[in-house]
């Protein structure tokens, strides 16, 4: 099915972007990957007049370290982050759930922001960031906003964001010394067909993030206890399901 008629819009700014969304309100919609929007278009559950596509902003993509946090902008793809050095060596959950979404197409288009402001609940970068604490930082005409990630999803596709607001970064605090990450995906799709075609294919994702309490002066090297952070459940694990890949867990990001 083709998608009803609609406007097309490619702003170059954020600011333009913005100013955007404010003209036409509930009737303007954010274009990212495309890759979970499109086919919604096309099935008609989504028939927006005006389609702001932001994949042009090129302040919204990349990935740097600083005061503390990992901060990834809202148009960065998930092969982009499969493929990150600083990822591989430091953020152990991402790097391992990166690579496990969809297939090599759906990596390339998807982003982040997109796949956060989609709110699907089989999606992977939901459980992982649920997990690591991670922030969202939105911007709207009024200015900036930032969202603890379990303030952001309200329900099953359905967000705290208002429809003028674009998420801009999403940030992940820093590990600290001696802390590790696993992802698991129980069940792979092989990224034939969208979930909501298939529901019982849904994957089950655990993602989780620890931190090793920091060895003091009295504690015997090797007693020290790890100590669970956050745990985050896409779906409750069913028992004695096995996972198509060996977790990475344990791995010791170097400590800074
Ligand atoms: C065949 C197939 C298999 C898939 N398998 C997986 C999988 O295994 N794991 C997984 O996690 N995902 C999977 N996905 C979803 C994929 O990860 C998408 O990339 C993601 O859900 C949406 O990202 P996008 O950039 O394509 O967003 P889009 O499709 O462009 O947008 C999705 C929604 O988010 C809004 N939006 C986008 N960007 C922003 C922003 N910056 N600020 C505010 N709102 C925004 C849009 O308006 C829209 O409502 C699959 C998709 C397909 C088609």
């Amino acid at each position: 099915m083709l998608p009803a008629r609609f406007d097309y819009h490619r702003p170059e700014t954020l600011e333009e972007a913005l100013s955007l969304l404010d003209q036409y309100g509930e009737d303007g919609k954010i274009l990212a990957g495309g890759m979970s929007f499109i086919p919604l278009m096309k099935l008609r559950f989504a028939s927006p007049g005006h389609l702001v596509d932001i994949n042009r902003i090129t302040e919204l993509s990349g990935m740097t370290e600083s005061n503390g946090w990992l901060r990834v902008k809202s148009v960065t793809r998930h092969n982009q982050i499969a493929g990150d050095r600083l990822i591989r060596e430091r953020y152990p959950a991402m790097a391992a759930a990166a690579p496990q979404i969809a297939d090599p197409i759906v990596r390339n288009l998807g982003t982040i922001g997109g796949s956060l402001a989609h709110a699907d609940p089989a999606g992977d970068w939901g459980s992982v960031m649920l997990a690591l604490e991670a922030e969202v930082v939105s911007h709207s005409s009024s200015g900036e906003r930032t969202i603890p990630i379990d303030g952001l999803f309200e329900s099953t596709f359905t967000t705290t964001l208002r429809p003028n607001e674009i998420i801009t970064e999403v940030r992940v605090p820093m590990p600290s010394a001696r802390s590790g990450g696993a992802y698991l995906k129980l069940e792979r799709k092989g990224g034939i067909s969208p979930p909501w075609e298939s529901p019982s294919s849904l994957p089950w994702t655990t993602a989780a993030s620890l931190r090793l309490a920091s060895g003091s002066p009295r504690s015997a090297p090797g007693t020290s206890r790890p100590r669970r952070r956050k745990r985050a459940f896409g779906e409750p694990s069913p028992p004695r399901a096995r996972s198509p890949r060996p977790p990475i867990w344990p791995h010791w990001p170097q400590s800074r």
